[in-house]
């Protein structure tokens, strides 16, 4: 199946299962589009887990994924999920915080190479005191003086003790679609992904450039060839973005698993799986 806009872009279903009742429908986009939804009306349908409709024997929900269908999509059950989510649960409890956070494991053949999970310090978690942070929000969302006064009244009363970050919390106030604006928020930011951490550090990096420098050190072939062909197992999240994707696909990862009970839980409770679990 195939779809497109109405400036061509070409939208591919890359994988559909059936779990749980639930007919689960991946799409996949090209890495060069912009994403911006709400200019792409008609692609409404397929964002993330609108319900499409329902038969006598189901009910569908769509994922778009931010890439050009590259990888093996599947959702599942695996005991590493547990063990993911268990770093995830620890982490949570020490920061209090209660937003999205993804683990991410590298396994090939039965065996794990490298995993991560996202760093929390680096979300912002009170009120901004940077005028530079203001400036940006201002600009991105093109806000008046007073609406932006306005913001800063509700973070007040909102963020702290939220257990959110300030992005998370700004949804509240504006539309800000999955995947952009992340640079309101470092801890959002795309070298702050599970998926890339986990490579960054196995790498000994901390950023694209330096990634990319290593991958073309005949030191690393080792890490290469480990890498080649492995699976990224995906806990904490229903999509991996365009970014992740990229760095992904730089090391030859063939697939993506997504934790199954994790995405059916968000589904019923629009809540992170272990967000309000107390250790
Ligand atoms: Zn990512």
């Amino acid at each position: 199946m195939s779809v497109s806009n109405s400036i061509n872009h070409q939208f591919v279903q890359a994988t559909e299962q059936v779990i749980g009742g639930l007919r689960l429908v991946q799409i996949s986009y090209p890495l060069d589009y912009n994403f911006l939804p709400d200019k792409v009306p008609e692609l409404a349908r397929y964002l993330f887990l609108n319900r499409n409709c329902n038969s006598e024997n189901f009910t569908e929900w769509w994922v778009y994924q931010p890439f050009w269908g590259k990888f093996t999509l599947q959702y599942a059950n695996d005991p590493i999920f547990a063990w993911l989510q268990t770093q995830e649960e620890q982490v949570r409890h020490q920061f209090g915080y209660k937003g999205f956070l993804t683990a991410s494991a590298f396994v090939k053949n039965g065996e794990l190479i490298c995993w991560g999970i996202q760093d929390v310090s680096k979300h912002i978690l009170t009120v901004p005191k940077d005028p530079h942070w203001w400036v940006q929000l201002q600009t991105l969302f093109t806000l008046t003086a007073d609406q932006v006064e306005a913001i800063k009244t509700e973070l007040a009363k909102h963020l702290p003790g939220s257990g959110l970050d300030v992005r998370e919390v700004l949804k509240r106030f504006l539309s800000i679609p999955s995947g952009t604006a992340y640079e309101l928020n470092p801890g959002s930011h795309e070298d702050n992904h599970s998926e890339a951490l986990a490579l960054y550090q196995f790498f000994g990096v901390t950023n694209e450039a330096e990634f990319d420098q290593a991958l073309v050190d005949p030191r690393n072939q080792d890490k290469l060839n480990l890498l080649q062909g492995s699976t990224c197992y995906l806990h904490g999240h229903w999509w991996s973005c365009a970014d992740c994707g990229r760095k992904m696909a730089k090391v030859g990862v063939k697939s993506i698993v997504f934790n199954q009970q994790w995405v059916l839980n968000y589904i019923h409770t629009q809540q992170p799986i272990s967000a309000g679990i107390q250790i």
